[in-house]
C-alpha cells in the first residue's frame, strides 16, 4: 500500500480522555476514531489488524472444529423473557421498541439467539455435538465505558457456543476451546494466562478467563508460583487464617473512642493491631440491608460476598440507610445489631478478644468474640487476596498477585439455557433431555488494544508481525532523488510480489517525520532508503523493536526482510 494513497492520520497529542498506553496510541496513529462515549470508529489500518486478529481466531476455531454462524444483533424480548434474563440483566442491557410497540435488545451475547436456533432443529443426539461460532457486534451499555476499544459498549466478539449430549461431550468441547484459545492468544504473541473465573451473569458451573498480562488489566489475578494455580482474585478461594494466639475469651466491654472512627483511628487510639478488629461494614444487597464482616486488616471483595448472598447487586449502604438499622457509620458493630442478616468473612471466626464498633456516637466495645457476643448467619470466603496468602491447591505455596486484560473467557454452562428454553433432544434411549451447553467469548479489539498494552515503548506502538497493519514500511528518504525512489519502488514491489504485505511511505514528508510515524504506527520493520546509503551501496534495515539496524546491498534487502520477519514472528 502507498501511503499517498492510505489512510492513516496521525496526531500529535492524544484527546483527554485518553488514559492507557493503548487508548492514546491507537488514536494518535490513526487506527481508531471515537464517535460517541465507548463507541468508535475503525479507520483501515484498525480494520487491517482486527482482521488479522479474526483471521487466527478463525482458522483455530475451524480447526477446534466449530462451525461459524452469523447472527442478528437485534433480539426479541421475548427470548430474554424465557431465559428470565430480562429481568437480571439490568442497565447494560440496550432495550429498544420496534414501530409496534414490540419490545427488542440489542445483542450483548447470544445465548438466548443460539438456544433458539439449535432448539429448532436439533432433535436426536446424532445431531450432536454441535459448536458454532461468530464474529459479531455487541453492545452493552457498560456503566464506565473507557480506555477505547478496550472497554467499549459496541465491540466485536468472538463468541462460541457448544451442544452435547452428555457431561463428557461438554468436557471434551470444553478442553478444545481451551486449547484453541492457548493457540490463538500464543499465535498472537501475547504473553497471557488462564486462570479460574466466577461465572457472573452469564451463569454456568466452571470457567476460566485468558488473562493478558499487564499493569493496567482491570482485573487482578491470584497464581502460585509453586504449583501453577491461577485465578481471578473474585474467584481465589482463600483457606481459614489459622486462630492466633491461645487467650482466654474475656468479657465483653465497651470504650469511649472519641473522634476515632476509621480503623486506623481506632487502632491508632486503642494501641491494638488491626487485625484484632471486626471491620463491620453496613450493604445493600438487593434491596435489603445487610452487615458484612471482615477483620480489620482485610477488604471484602463484592463478586465473591455477591455470590455468597446469592444476590444481583450489591453496594454500601447510604449513610440514611445505615441509621435506619440503628447504627451508624464509623461506629458499626455486630453486638445488638438486630434484625439485620449478618455475613461474615471466614477471617472472623478465629478473632479471639476482638475490638467493634458499639453502634452508638464515639463507642467500641472490646472483648468481642464470635459465637458468644454475636453469631452470623453467614460464614463464606468474601475477602480480597493479598500477596503471600497460602496456596488453596498446594502445601505451602503462597499467591502472588498480579494484573490481567480479560480477553477471552469459556464457560461450562450446563443445562441453564437449555432448560429455561427447552432446547431438549432424544438420546440414545428415546428420553427427552435437555442439551448441555458452554459459551466461548473473545473480545476481537479487546485483543488489539491488549497487544499494544504488552508491546509499546515511548515512541509508539510495537506490532508482533502476526497482527501489524503491514509486515514492512519501505521508506524513500527523498523523492527527488530518481534513484532513491527508483530503489524503493523495487523493494516494495518485490515485497508485494513476494506474499508480503509492505507499505511504502511515498509522501513528500521530512525524513524525521516519516521515522516518528514509522515508529509511531508500530510496522515491524522499517526499510531506510537514503542517499546516503545508495552511495555506500546500502539501505537499512531497522526491527522496531529492538531498534537494532542492519545493513544491506538493495538486492539482498527481500532476503534479508523475510529472514528477519522470520526470526521475529518465532519469537513472538
Ligand atoms: P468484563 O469483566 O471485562 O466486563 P465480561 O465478563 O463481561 O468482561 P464476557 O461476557 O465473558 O465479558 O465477554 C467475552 C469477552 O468479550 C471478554 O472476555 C472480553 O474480551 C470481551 N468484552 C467484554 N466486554 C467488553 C467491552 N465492554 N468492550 C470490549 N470487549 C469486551
Ligand atoms: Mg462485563
Amino acid at each position: 500500500m502507498r501511503l499517498t494513497k492510505f489512510y492513516i492520520p496521525a496526531l500529535k497529542e492524544a484527546p483527554a480522555d485518553a488514559e492507557i498506553a493503548s487508548h492514546k496510541l491507537m488514536i494518535r496513529a490513526g487506527f481508531i476514531r471515537k464517535l460517541a462515549a465507548g463507541v468508535y470508529s475503525l479507520l483501515p489500518a484498525g480494520v487491517k489488524v482486527i482482521r488479522k486478529i479474526e483471521a487466527v481466531i478463525r482458522e483455530e476455531m475451524n480447526r477446534a472444529g466449530a462451525l461459524e454462524v452469523y447472527l442478528p444483533s437485534v433480539q426479541p424480548a421475548s427470548l430474554w423473557e424465557e431465559s428470565g434474563r430480562w429481568e437480571v440483566y439490568g442497565k447494560e442491557l440496550l432495550r429498544i421498541t420496534d414501530r409496534h410497540n414490540r419490545e427488542f435488545c440489542y445483542g450483548p451475547t447470544h445465548e438466548e439467539v443460539i438456544t433458539d436456533l439449535v432448539r429448532r432443529d436439533v432433535r436426536s443426539y446424532r445431531d450432536l455435538p454441535l459448536n458454532l461460532y461468530q464474529i459479531q457486534t455487541k453492545f452493552r451499555d457498560e456503566i464506565r465505558p473507557r480506555f477505547g476499544v478496550m472497554r467499549a459498549r459496541e465491540f466485536s466478539m468472538k463468541d462460541a457456543y457448544s451442544f452435547d449430549a452428555d457431561e463428557e461431550g461438554a468436557k471434551e468441547n470444553y478442553e478444545a476451546m481451551r486449547k484453541a484459545y492457548t493457540a490463538i492468544f500464543s499465535r498472537l504473541g501475547l504473553k497471557f494466562r488462564a486462570v479460574e473465573a466466577d461465572t457472573g451473569q452469564i451463569g454456568g458451573s466452571a470457567s476460566h478467563e485468558f488473562m493478558v498480562l499487564a499493569e493496567t488489566g482491570e482485573d487482578r489475578i491470584a497464581h502460585c508460583d509453586k504449583c501453577g494455580y491461577a485465578a481471578n482474585v473474585e474467584k481465589v478461594e482463600l483457606s481459614d487464617i489459622a486462630v492466633s494466639g491461645d487467650e482466654n475469651v474475656q468479657d465483653l466491654q465497651s470504650v469511649d473512642t472519641p473522634n476515632a472512627k476509621t480503623i486506623e483511628e481506632v487502632s491508632e487510639f486503642l494501641d491494638m493491631d488491626s487485625s484484632r478488629f471486626i471491620k463491620t461494614l453496613i450493604y445493600k444487597a438487593d434491596g435489603n440491608i445487610i452487615a458484612v464482616l471482615i477483620r480489620g486488616d482485610y477488604e471484602v471483595n463484592e463478586t465473591k460476598l455477591l455470590r455468597a448472598i446469592d444476590s444481583g447487586e450489591v453496594a454500601l449502604a447510604s449513610e440514611e440507610e445505615v441509621e435506619s438499622v440503628g447504627t451508624m457509620v464509623g461506629f458499626a458493630g455486630p453486638v445488638g445489631l438486630e434484625n439485620v442478616r449478618i455475613i461474615a468473612d471466614s477471617s472472623v471466626k478465629s478473632i479471639v478478644n476482638g475490638v467493634t464498633g458499639a453502634n452508638r456516637v464515639d463507642t467500641h466495645f472490646f472483648n468481642v468474640n464470635p459465637g458468644k457476643d454475636f453469631t452470623p448467619g453467614l460464614y463464606a470466603d468474601i475477602r480480597e487476596a493479598v500477596p503471600g496468602d497460602p496456596c488453596p491447591r498446594c502445601d505451602d505455596g503462597k499467591l502472588s498477585l498480579a494484573r490481567g486484560i480479560e480477553v477471552g473467557h469459556i464457560f461450562q454452562l450446563g443445562v441453564k439455557y437449555s432448560e429455561a428454553m427447552k432446547a431438549n433432544f432424544l438420546n440414545r434411549e428415546g428420553k427427552e433431555r435437555p442439551m448441555i451447553m458452554g459459551c466461548y467469548g473473545i473480545g476481537v479489539g479487546r485483543t488489539g488494544a491488549a497487544s499494544i498494552e504488552q508491546n509499546h515503548d515511548d515512541n509508539g506502538i510495537i506490532w508482533p508481525p502476526s497482527i501489524a497493519p503491514f509486515d514492512v514500511v519501505v521508506l524513500p528518504l527523498s523523492l527527488k532523488d530518481e534513484e532513491v525512489v527508483r530503489v524503493a519502488e523495487s523493494i516494495y514491489e518485490e515485497l508485494k510480489n513476494g506474499g508480503f504485505d509492505p507499505a511504502l511511505d511515498d509522501r513528500n514528508l521530512r525524513p524525521g517525520v516519516k521515522f516518528n510515524e514509522s515508529d509511531l504506527v508500530g510496522y515491524p520493520l522499517q526499510v531506510v532508503v537514503g542517499r546516503k546509503g545508495l552511495a555506500d551501496g546500502v539501505v537499512e534495515v531497522k526491527i522496531r523493536k529492538t531498534g537494532e539496524r542492519m545493513t544491506v546491498a538493495p538486492e539482498g534487502a527481500f532476503h534479508k526482510i523475510k529472514e528477519t520477519l522470520e526470526k521475529l514472528s518465532s519469537i513472538d
